[in-house]
């Protein structure tokens, strides 16, 4: 995969504010979840896997890509939802015009289904491949120490230093594999803070704790906890609830940069992002958001607006 563009986005509160487009992968609208499934397919490929388990809401990105990929390859792709968030929506529309057999259940059954599912495939003789969902795991944070390398590469080039890394965080693997790559460079001078768009802490936090210490294996257990920022300042009414703000927040990203936001993800790690910097009076400082992807709820929060 070739480097995603960084790009000068504005001067935020008297800071140097740039933008990592990962929205900008080219496959399926990009995101995230296009860079960590990237790694999960080339172990797909390699193995004689004939088809594809996962799981996520109607609304999940990485189900958008991962039945993209599986319908690329002609896999079966079985997708396992929750039945409270199944309404349609364009990555809903997208898993279905790729073909994915989508099964929706009580959250609570999730787990069991998933077993169930795998099961099923196995005893009738196929041979299916398990992605956590959201792209969790150890393959998850390596596409993301891929990414602070690339973030790397950039800052020698182009004789810079972010002082700041922010981004939203869910699950958490992204900010695992930032963290490990932060901690592997042994950049001690950056904070990586990735702006909880549901989680609370300490669960939040710990979970992406314990992804840093899965990934790394041996490691220093205190650099992990100072190195891990987890803010749950700005989750607002919680998980794909929006607000008025939010929305201002994609309009206005959408006017001025021509950039699109989602009221999930990125807007409401966008606004958390402005509203730490004030909080915490950072000036004078170079800032990297990166763009973790979600064009597809773009535009489900467009037809709202
Ligand atoms: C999934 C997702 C995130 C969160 O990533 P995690 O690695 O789960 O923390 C952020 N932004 C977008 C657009 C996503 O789809």
């Amino acid at each position: 995969m070739e480097n995603t563009p960084i790009q000068f986005l504005d001067t935020e509160q008297e800071n140097a504010l740039y933008i990592k487009r990962d929205d900008l992968i080219p496959y399926s609208f990009g995101g995230n979840k296009a860079r960590k499934a990237c790694l999960f397919f080339e172990e797909i490929d390699k193995g004689a896997y004939d088809c594809v388990v996962t799981y996520g809401s109607s609304h999940s990105n990485h189900c958008r890509i991962v039945s993209n990929m599986a319908a690329a390859r002609g896999k079966k792709c079985y997708l396992i939802g929750p039945e409270e968030v199944s309404d349609t929506t364009f990555n809903s529309k997208l898993m279905q015009c790729f073909g994915a057999e989508i099964i929706t259940v009580p959250v609570e059954n999730v787990h069991e289904t998933i077993e169930e599912q795998l099961h099923k495939l196995k005893k009738s003789g196929k041979k299916p491949y398990f992605i956590p969902g959201g792209g969790h795991g150890n393959l998850g944070t390596q596409a993301y120490v891929n990414c602070y390398n690339e973030i790397k590469e950039y800052e020698k080039a182009n004789h810079i230093f972010f002082e700041y890394i922010f981004f939203a965080s869910g699950t958490g693997t992204t900010q695992a594999g930032l963290i490990c790559g932060q901690i592997e460079n042994a950049d001690n001078d950056r904070k990586i803070i990735g702006i909880s768009i549901a989680r609370r802490n300490p669960r939040g936090r710990n979970v992406v704790v314990d992804s840093v210490e899965e990934y790394m294996g041996n490691c220093n257990k205190e650099k992990v906890e100072n190195n891990t920022i987890f803010i749950d300042n700005y989750i607002g009414h919680g998980y794909g609830k929006e607000n008025e703000e939010i929305e201002d927040t994609i309009r206005a990203a959408m006017v001025k940069y021509g950039i699109p936001l989602d009221s999930t993800y990125t807007g409401k790690a966008f606004q958390g992002m402005k509203k730490y910097i004030a909080e915490n009076n950072i000036k004078n400082k170079n800032i990297l958001f990166i763009h973790t992807g979600g064009t597809p709820l773009f535009f489900d929060d467009l037809r709202r607006m």
